[in-house]
């Protein structure tokens, strides 16, 4: 078992495009780090050049001690998991898991323990004898991460692993990653372009974007401290909500569009200095009252959208169209650990009704 660092790290492909800007990032032992970010941001390259795949144009990569940077990938003691898993579909499933030690000629015995051992942990131990073509894709993914598990490497890397599977069995497999990666207490690298499945299943996530490290951090700290609006709005579903405000200070107050909130005493001292400020609003923490007053931001309900357990609502703002969420009838405060936003007052929220925001 082993950290991995990366230390002033850059890729520039041939041709010259900058696909990995100075990335500074260190993997504990036993730690699963999650690297997203939109399409193209570098993530796959990351994962590439730590595995052996990709050269590493300047900077030092380390896997515990070793600088690893000039080593093949056979020599890094690394296991992979890729989005599209090719298993032999000639051989079964427990000759598929089994077949990186048959090629290091290891005895029969200690093979059979070590694939026994992996389809424990992936509870597949009742479909060893069966072929690929003979499997769901669930069961796929599982033998493709006991293929990995098998080999007992010092690092994981995982290239978008769940996402040909679909999106119940995503959220089943995100869980089971998880304990097992938690099981076997190995570093591990997670790319995903997912913010949800980083969320879930990251110790730490790092985001990317054109190549450049923009925070590296728990999913929690990422989700209420983001470094900026990017991060802020990449993180979590819906999106905040961004609305530009002008501060004005001979009224103590905040102009959004055509309207003004008063600014507390607290908050007034935190804007000191700023003349034009944007505010990011989370979904859930808009509170609702159902008459519009001038101590929040009046808005029009556009949409209701009806999920179940609460409604998303969508708000038009001045010609700005905002989310919150409110709470459907029957659902109560107590599972949603007063989360939810609430629609303050009585009775439903329909298309244009006039609505006062506070947050
Ligand atoms: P996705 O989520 O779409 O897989 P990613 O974040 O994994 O994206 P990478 O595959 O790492 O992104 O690519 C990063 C950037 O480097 C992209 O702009 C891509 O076009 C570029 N790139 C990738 N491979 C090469 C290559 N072999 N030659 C030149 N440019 C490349």
């Amino acid at each position: 078992m082993a950290s991995i660092t990366l230390e002033q790290v850059n890729k520039v492909y041939p041709g010259g495009y900058h696909a990995i800007k100075d990335l500074n990032l260190e993997i504990a032992d036993g730690e699963l780090m999650v690297l997203v970010g939109p399409s193209g941001c570098g993530k796959t390259t990351t994962l590439r050049m730590v595995a052996g795949l990709e050269e590493v144009t300047s900077g030092t990569l380390r896997i515990g001690d070793r600088v690893v940077n000039g080593l093949e990938p056979k020599e890094r003691d690394i296991a992979m998991v890729f989005q599209n898993y090719a298993l032999y579909p000639h051989m079964s499933v427990a000759e598929n898991i089994g077949f990186a030690l048959r090629l290091q000629n290891l005895p029969k015995s200690t093979i059979a323990q070590r694939v026994h051992d992996a389809s424990e942990i992936l509870g597949i131990t009742d479909i060893l004898n069966k072929k690929p073509r003979q499997l769901s894709g669930g069961q796929r993914q599982r033998v493709a991460m006991g293929r990995a598990i098998v080999r007992e490497p010092s690092i994981f890397l995982m290239d978008e692993p769940l996402s040909n599977l679909d999106a119940k069995l995503r959220v089943k497999m995100r869980a089971e990653v998880k304990l097992i990666q938690e099981r076997l207490g190995v570093a591990t690298i997670y790319v995903t372009h997912d913010q949800m499945e980083a969320m879930t299943l990251g110790d730490r996530v790092a985001v990317l974007r054109n190549g450049e490290l923009l925070q590296c951090t728990t999913p929690h700290d990422l989700y209420f401290n983001p470094v900026d609006t990017f991060v802020a709005t990449f993180i979590g579903s819906p999106a905040m909500n961004l609305l530009e405000a002008v501060v004005d200070r001979t009224s103590a107050s905040l102009v959004v569009g055509s309207q003004k909130i008063a600014l507390s005493d607290e908050t007034a001292k935190r804007l000191a200095g700023a003349t034009h400020v944007t505010l990011g609003i989370r979904p859930e923490h808009f509170f609702l009252e159902d008459v519009p007053n001038s101590a929040g931001l009046v808005a029009e309900v556009k949409l209701v959208e009806e999920l179940g357990y609460e409604q998303m609502v969508h708000f038009d703002l001045d010609a700005k169209i905002v989310r919150g969420h409110g709470e459907s009838e029957d659902a109560t405060n107590d599972i949603y650990g007063g989360r939810t936003a609430r629609i303050a007052g009585s009775g439903e929220l329909k298309q244009r009704d006039r609505v006062t925001l506070h947050f």
